[in-house]
């Protein structure tokens, strides 16, 4: 949660997407967010693969728990414009304080059961490396009455990631009984500490990564959850944790590799673009011939997509109304950065 800037332009073109998607973002992960960085002008399979890096048998599994805002102040030159991002303040509490408490006892409950953890301010060590990433924010709302946690993966986002965020998902549900609120995640998913490409101080590529809201300071019931029963939070996350690391195949390097796509256009005048990957779900925009589309996932039969047209989307199309395209990537949207 970040409460400056709120009325500057870094808004305007997330709200944009927010709005686009129908769901008004909160400001906290509006001022990190930034768009996919353009991937270059290239096949739509990666050229080189890189290996991950290799683990000696017998090595225990590293995870990195990034405590949101904390020390933002020492964040380096090239996340400057984020030092005055201390998070939410919400009637007397912090949410770094929050988020640091329910940090520290997900670190216990990890250490006891064997994995090494680095406790991770604002600034992430460059290029990263773990078998797990998990930044913890909690949230913030101009209205009491929004609850519940959210995840996301980076928008180019690896099985393995999407896993971790199925797992956490999943157990931190069960332990804290909070509604999912999913419908907000795109503005997570350009967190910028995922963003490799563009800062040294971010993730590895390969590092299964994953933000967590653990709810809404904001909220009553969410709040007295949040800090009053901070054990049952932490033990959610922790139990999600280690269920991604029971249940991968450590041997399966590739699902660490992000998909790597390229440029692509529409088949047809009739392109739709879609909030789900169904040919019921809502149409978010018609695409027309002049529109470029960003691919950052496939499923099903269906491209995960930013378009750039009269408006920027976000949503999905299904992968055979779209062509490939020789010409550069659609620049990104405006980001916190300009
Ligand atoms: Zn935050």
């Amino acid at each position: 949660m970040h409460r400056t800037h709120v009325l500057s332009h870094l808004v305007a073109p997330a709200l944009f997407l927010a709005v686009a998607l129908g769901a008004l973002a909160p400001a906290s992960t509006l001022a990190q967010q930034e768009p996919p960085a353009p991937t270059p002008a290239t096949p739509s399979v990666p050229t080189v693969i890189p290996t991950p890096t290799p683990r000696p048998a017998g090595t225990p599994p590293r995870v990195g728990l990034q405590v949101g805002h904390w020390k933002s102040n020492e964040l380096p030159d090239e996340l400057s414009r984020l030092r005055t991002s201390t998070g939410a303040y919400v009637r007397g509490l912090a949410e770094v304080d929050v988020n640091l408490d329910i940090a520290r006892r997900v670190a216990a409950l990890l250490t006891a059961q064997g994995i090494v953890v680095d406790l991770i301010p604002a600034t992430v060590p460059p290029s990263y490396d773990a078998d797990a990433f998990v930044a913890i924010h909690a949230d913030g709302s101009s209205s009491s009455r929004a609850r519940g946690f959210k995840l996301a993966t980076p928008w180019r986002t690896s099985r393995a990631s999407q896993h971790l965020l199925e797992a956490l998902s999943a157990e931190y549900a069960a332990a804290t009984r909070l509604p999912r609120d999913g419908g907000i995640t795109v503005n997570m998913r350009g967190y910028y500490a995922f963003n490799y490409r563009r800062h040294t101080h971010a993730i590895a590529r390969t590092t299964p990564a994953v933000i967590l809201e653990t709810g809404f300071l904001t909220n009553p019931a969410d709040r007295a959850l949040l800090t009053g029963q901070p054990d049952i939070v932490a033990a959610g996350i922790a139990n999600g944790i280690l269920r991604y690391l029971r249940e991968r195949d450590p041997s399966d390097g590739a699902a660490l590799i992000p998909p790597e796509f390229g440029s692509y256009r529409a088949a047809s005048p009739t392109v739709a673009v879609r909030a789900a990957p169904s040919d019921t779900a809502r149409v978010l925009l018609q695409a027309t011939p002049e529109s470029r589309f960003f691919v950052f996932r496939e499923r099903d039969g269906w491209f995960e997509v930013m378009v750039r047209g009269n408006r920027t989307v976000t949503g999905w199309v299904r992968v055979s109304d779209l062509v490939a395209s020789n010409e550069p990537p659609p620049a990104p949207p405006p980001s916190s950065d300009s």
